[in-house]
Formats: C-alpha cells, sequence, structure tokens
C-alpha cells in the first residue's frame, strides 16, 4: 500500500503507475497499451482541441474489508459512453476493450486503490477524445480511448453534511435538444463561469433550471437532483440532464425500500414541499442539500436542513448504496464486478 494519508484525499490528481490506451485507425481499434506517462502526444489540429470532440465517463472501484476490490456498474458507464460517442459522431469502443481497460488499469495500480475504510475510493476515469487533424468542420477519423485511474476522498470537503445551493437564472449549461444528455467536455465548459460565481457567492453548487423556460429544475452542475415527499423519491425529466447511474441506483434503491418513485419535470416552487433534497453522482455519491436560495429569482430561500444533518431518508439511501459498494450490504441488483 502506498503511504497516502487516505483520509485527507480530496477529490483531486494524484499521480499513478500507469495507465491504459486504445488508438482508433483506419477503422479499426489497436491492442490496449500500457503508459506510464501522464501526457498525451496530439496533433494540433484534433478535433478534440477545436471542436470538443470528445467525452469522457467516472466511475469507482472500492476495496471491501474483505480486500477485494469491487467496481460499480462499469457497464452502464460503457453504455453512456457509447452513447455519447454517438452523439458526437465518434468511434465506438466495444464493451470488451472498455472492461479490460478498467481492469488492467485497476491492476497496474493496486496500490493505489485506497484501504476499506478510510472514506476513499479509486475513482477511474475514462476518455475518448477525437485525434485525427481536421481544418473543417468534420469529425476525426483517428480516436484515442484511455482510462486513467486516481485514488479520492469525498467531492465536498464537508462530506456526508448538507450543502448550500444557489439556482443559476443568468446561465444555461445545456439547451433542451443539445448535449446535455452527453458526457462530454462542452457542457462543462459551458458550467465553469456560472458555476465558479456560484462558488464564490459561498455555494458549493450551482443549480440549472430547463433553459427553454426557466420553470422547471434540470440538475445540479455534476450531479443529479432529487427530492423527498410524502415517502417519494422525486426527480426531474428532463432533455437537457446527464442521466445518472447513481441516481438510477438510487431510484432502484428507493423502490427496494417502500417509497414511490416519480421521474418528472419538478417546478422550481415545488421546493417548498420536499423533507429532503440531495445532488447525487459518482463523485459525492449523495451530498444532502442545506439550503437552495433564488438570489437572482425571487429571493425565496428553501430549507430543507436546520441542524447540519442530512435527512433520513437520504441517510438510509446513503448507507444502502455505500454498503453495496464495499461490499458490506448484499449485491442484490447485480451491480458489482470484482477485479482480482
Ligand atoms: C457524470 C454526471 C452526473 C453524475 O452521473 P453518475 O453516473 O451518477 O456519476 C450528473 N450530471 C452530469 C452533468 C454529469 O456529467
Amino acid at each position: 500500500m502506498k503511504n497516502i494519508e487516505w483520509e485527507k484525499l480530496a477529490f483531486g490528481y494524484t499521480k499513478t503507475n500507469y495507465n491504459v490506451r486504445c488508438y482508433y485507425k483506419d477503422g479499426v481499434w489497436g491492442e490496449l497499451e500500457v503508459s506510464s506517462s501522464d501526457t498525451i502526444p496530439i496533433h494540433m489540429a484534433a478535433t478534440c482541441l477545436h471542436y470538443g470532440q470528445e467525452a469522457f465517463e467516472g466511475l469507482k472501484a472500492f476495496r471491501g474489508k474483505d480486500n477485494k476490490i469491487r467496481v460499480f456498474r462499469w457497464d452502464e458507464n460503457h453504455k453512456r459512453m457509447m452513447n455519447s460517442a454517438k452523439g458526437i459522431m465518434m468511434a465506438e469502443v466495444p464493451e470488451n476493450i472498455f472492461w479490460e481497460a478498467c481492469k488492467k488499469v485497476i491492476q497496474l495500480n493496486r496500490d493505489f486503490v485506497p484501504p476499506f475504510g478510510t472514506g476513499a475510493a479509486f475513482y477511474l476515469r475514462p476518455l475518448l477524445i477525437g485525434t485525427g487533424a481536421q481544418v473543417g468542420v468534420k469529425a476525426a477519423n483517428e480516436y484515442l480511448f484511455m482510462i486513467f485511474g486516481t485514488p479520492v476522498g469525498p467531492y465536498f470537503k464537508e462530506g456526508f453534511k448538507p450543502v448550500n445551493i444557489q439556482i443559476v437564472r443568468d446561465a444555461d449549461r445545456a439547451a433542451p435538444l443539445g448535449t446535455g444528455v452527453y458526457k462530454v467536455g462542452g457542457n462543462y465548459a459551458a458550467s465553469l463561469l456560472s458555476g465558479h460565481k456560484v462558488h464564490e457567492a459561498g455555494f458549493a453548487a450551482a443549480l440549472y433550471l430547463d433553459a427553454k423556460e426557466k420553470k422547471y429544475i434540470d440538475e445540479c452542475g455534476p450531479a443529479n437532483f432529487f427530492g423527498i415527499k410524502n415517502n417519494t423519491y422525486v426527480t426531474p425529466k428532463s432533455s437537457s440532464i446527464l442521466p445518472s447511474i447513481t441516481n438510477k441506483s438510487l431510484m432502484t434503491l428507493a423502490e427496494d425500500m417502500g417509497l414511490k418513485v416519480e421521474r418528472r419535470q419538478i417546478p422550481v416552487e415545488e421546493l417548498a414541499e420536499f423533507t429532503e433534497c440531495g445532488a447525487c453522482g459518482t463523485a459525492a455519491v449523495i451530498s444532502p442539500i442545506g439550503k437552495i436560495v433564488d438570489i437572482q429569482g425571487d429571493g425565496k430561500e428553501y430549507v430543507f436542513s436546520k441542524n447540519g444533518e442530512a435527512g433520513e431518508v437520504s441517510k438510509k439511501l446513503y448507507a444502502r448504496l455505500q454498503g453495496i459498494q464495499y461490499g458490506e450490504m448484499e449485491d442484490k441488483f447485480n451491480w458489482v464486478s470484482f477485479v482480482d
């Protein structure tokens, strides 16, 4: 095991030993290659640099008390990445290459997979980029698929504590018929400035609304949104949000716990009716929301936690999901794959 202060890890990059790469050229994928460099030599006219032809993923591997390493729902990440690839005309990566790359990057960096009980995990970052040179606006004919890994701590430094969030009304991260459903860098570039302003104002994240009417909740920057009321888990249905695998898993768990699940438009005013709210994604798992403010709108404040504690339902959902990920609870839905 590496000499790392696991408990103090932030959600950031720590250099590991190896990453894996695979190149697409002349219509075929090559062999998986191992690299110890953390740079990529690239043509200056590569489409990823000029026209944003790139997609990424994020998934985690967890070391259990039994010392076994579990990867959470990688097949869903593969499917989503292929959907992104189709959406912005990139070569599709076969499932077996995706899984071999996940396994290899974990096996080669085994010592960087955090010990059980530290709250840390090993984050995998698959990346698919157009590397072929084009000056005209066209899809590339060459691609690089790679995965690197890095040990990470919690996404929000507060950990599983309620965070405060601001509704953004002077910017959109994705258009209703745009690329919000794909995990592509362009959506993130589009959200950097508004995200920065919200942080400067002292909030942990931005809450985006539907771009067309500014009436319904979309999502929280890099995390989906859910609210709880009347024993129901409610999460937005929108054509401009990224289908979160964490959210999908929480919906399954909520139903399994006897809650009703609704995926539908959520008007901003409905926030007043929720007893709990949260942001969910691989990075944060669940970030309970303490308060949502609408400074740019009617100035309303929606308060969900007064005592600095997460709500009961959020706590239970969090415990079940983490319990499955760390191998402490039954993997009832077959979400976990082992890496030896
Ligand atoms: C990745 C991402 C999420 C979270 O998805 P998970 O699969 O749960 O990690 C949510 N919103 C956006 C915009 C994302 O890019």
